[in-house]
């Protein structure tokens, strides 16, 4: 997977800890920076990809994350399931 949006994020010049926080204020905190970043979307995919459990990324935090990726199960597995009846 491309890292090149990495250098391009609106969290290149803030403390890494301000996407890492312990509370719920921190979070809104690092999703407001989140919000204008020209990468949010790579960010976003990265996170969900490699299955990231910590930290703001892409401007969603970890319940929102976990979300999302129980939302993409939910919706590929009836496909997948329909591909694999029709090629068994
Ligand atoms: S979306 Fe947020 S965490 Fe991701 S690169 Fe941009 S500022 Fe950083």
């Amino acid at each position: 997977m491309d890292n090149d949006w990495m250098a391009r994020g609106n969290c290149r010049h803030e403390p890494p800890a301000t996407f890492f926080p312990s509370d719920g204020v921190g979070v809104e905190v690092a999703k407001k920076i989140c919000e204008t970043c020209p990468v949010k979307e790579p960010c976003l995919e990265y996170a969900l990809y490699y299955r990231i459990d910590h930290g703001v990324w892409g401007g969603a935090s970890e319940r929102q994350r976990r979300r999302l990726l129980k939302q993409r199960r939910l919706t590929v597995r009836p496909a997948a399931r329909d591909t694999f009846a029709t090629t068994v």
